[in-house]
């Protein structure tokens, strides 16, 4: 990549997300929804964009008439009216007029006259104080969007975003746009948003796509094709890289490669302790596409498969039989290890269940996770089914999200049980002893866990939430990241006090949060006394060879120390201290 002698080195700082160094030019999407390529066009061109955008905008309200169908069907009531702004929005003459004119007058292509007419319109309402005009811009977002992404149509020619590997600059991306990169063009991001647990990290980390979070308000303004380097290390954007910036991080990244290769090497070997104390080192996954990376990572199962990418992906929830096919691949590919798999957790950062009439005040104290799916039980039996069936081509398990109380338990398992009677009646073949456990990740569940391990066969600490529940600070809101803190004496407290209650009923406890693959703290996860760490496919080996570096007993004596502590930062360092005496190297 060629630098300029001219420009300045200048550097962001921001929170690293997932690890890596990328190197490239930046590509900055605009905020809310990204830019189409500009281009000119030809004056006898001008009625085919201004059909094309026509064609564009009848999709869209073809589109929105279906959802606001589906969700009036749904709902019974006339929630769907959210999408009839939409439309009207769409046979605003205004608007229209607008588009056509700029195409005309500036001889634009039409998607991005569209967009530069809807960014004016956006700009406007975000000046305006009455706070319900102002969240009035996330409709037009929306619909934005949409209409974007339906002029793909004819998108051969019209590429979006440039046809060079970039590293895309957002104010924020969501899960589903992680998700859907196309990761032989992106090869790294940064956000103005977003933070370490979100799940737009978890999937970066998954594919192994550098990212750095949390540049509140600084990095949007950076100009497209700028040379950069992206450091996922140590969470910095440097742009314009000095010649001796450059090979430092072409130095490093072939030392972190030496390192990558020693441990795949080490993929197979048991996860023990010096001392011989066994542990489980499994993968969470989210997507059928990172089968195979988990299934070659050396992990002993799957621990935590988030079904809600498989389930919300498209315009309807997939059906039994095809859940089921997704399901059985994963057990088939993972035999003879376990593949924990979690019932639907929509809602939070995640996509709704369903199109949301208003936005929830607060989506991660609302409709989530079990929550949904109990209210939901025909959408609930399918999946249930579904991995009922999945259960008969390998060692599968169910696991339920956000439980906070022992009715949601009771009731989930009952409908397993009844999912199991019906199955046993239709002669299809499932796991009659198929484990059931559940997540630890709202407070009251771990408080309680002595009253839930009768009713399960495992915990799974989940510690993302469980962080941000305890220490009440948003896992995903860059502005309260330092007090979303893993080593919070009191998060610390609820983890040490679930798998003892669970020690005590015979139910074994793993951790599946991102806590379990932040090697700094193994040495102390392994002295509380989990039995298994559940983690992204990157992060298997590294976990393992950590575990192989140290003796349970010393974990045990630093746990017993960490629980006298009063303080995070002394939590964290007592740990890393154990971690870095024995395997420094490993640590980023
Ligand atoms: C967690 O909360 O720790 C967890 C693993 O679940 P998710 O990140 O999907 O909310
Ligand atoms: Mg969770």
């Amino acid at each position: 990549m060629a630098t300029s002698v001219t420009q300045p080195e200048v550097i962001y700082e921001g929170i690293p997300a997932s690890p890596g160094i990328a190197m490239g030019p930046v590509y900055v999407a605009a905020r809310g929804f990204s830019a189409p390529e500009v281009y000119e066009i030809d004056a006898s061109a001008i009625p085919h964009e201004q059909e094309r955008f026509r064609l564009a905008v009848d999709l869209t309200k073809g589109q929105l008439a279906e959802l606001q169908n589906r969700l009036e069907n749904i709902s019974g009531n006339n929630h769907g009216d959210i999408f009839e702004a939409h439309i009207m929005l769409l046979e605003d003459s205004a608007v229209l007029n607008r588009v056509n004119h700029a195409i005309a007058k500036r001889c634009q292509n039409a998607e991005y006259a569209f967009y530069a007419v809807m960014q004016t319109f956006l700009e406007a309402m975000r000046r305006i104080q009455d706070p319900y005009l102002r969240e009035r811009t996330t409709d037009i977002e929306d619909v934005s969007r949409r209409v974007l992404r339906n002029f793909q149509a004819d998108a051969e020619h019209h590429p979006q975003g440039p046809d060079v590997s970039h590293l895309l600059i957002a104010y924020d991306l969501t899960p589903s746009d992680t998700a859907s990169m196309d990761r032989r063009q992106i090869l790294g991001f940064a956000t103005e948003q977003g933070s370490v647990n979100s799940h737009t990290a978890i999937l970066a980390r998954a594919f192994g796509i550098p990212a750095v979070v949390g540049f509140i308000g600084s990095i949007i303004d950076v100009t497209t094709l700028t040379p950069a380097i992206l450091d996922g290390y140590a969470g910095k954007l440097i742009l314009h890289p000095a010649p001796a910036t450059f090979s430092h991080y072409r130095k490093l990244q072939a030392e972190k490669a030496k390192i990558r290769k020693a441990l795949d090497a080490t993929r197979d070997a048991a996860t023990e302790t010096r001392d011989g104390h066994a542990l489980t080192v499994s993968a969470n996954m989210e997507l059928l596409e990172e089968l195979e990376l988990v299934a070659h990572s050396g992990a002993k199962g799957v621990g935590l498969y988030r079904t809600e990418f498989l389930l919300l992906s498209g315009n309807d929830i997939p059906s039994e039989a095809v859940q089921a096919e997704a399901y059985t691949r994963v057990a088939r590919a993972m035999a003879p290890h376990d593949v924990i798999i979690r019932t639907l957790d929509a809602g939070g950062d995640k996509l709704p269940v369903e199109p949301l009439t208003e936005p929830e005040p607060n989506p991660f104290l609302g409709w989530r996770g079990i929550r949904v799916s109990l209210a939901r039980p025909a959408m609930f039996r399918d999946q249930m089914r579904a991995i009922l069936r999945a259960s008969a081509h390998g060692k599968v398990a169910v696991m339920f999200p956000l439980v906070s109380g022992l009715s949601e338990i009771e009731r989930a398992r009952d409908m397993v049980r009844r999912c199991m009677d019906e199955m046993q009646e239709e002669g299809i073949p499932f796991d009659p002893k198929l484990p059931v456990g559940i997540m630890i990740e709202v407070p009251s569940a771990a408080v309680c866990a002595d009253l839930l391990a009768p009713m399960v066969d495992f915990f799974s600490i989940g510690t993302n939430d469980l962080i941000q529940y305890t220490v009440a600070a948003d896992r995903v809101n860059p502005h309260v990241a330092d007090l979303y803190r893993p080593t919070h004496p009191a998060v610390i407290r609820l983890i040490k006090h679930t798998i003892d209650a669970g020690i005590d009923h015979g139910v074994w406890t793993g951790i599946c949060g991102e806590m379990a693959g932040d090697i700094r703290l193994t040495p102390l996860l392994i002295g509380l006394g989990a039995k298994e760490l559940s983690v992204g496919p990157q992060q298997v080996p590294r976990v393992g060879q950590a575990i192989r570096s140290l003796n349970h007993a010393d974990c045990t004596a630093l746990a017993a120390e960490v629980l006298r502590q009063t303080r995070s930062y002394d939590i964290l360092n007592l740990s890393l201290d154990l971690a870095r005496n024995s395997y420094g190297y490993l640590l980023d």
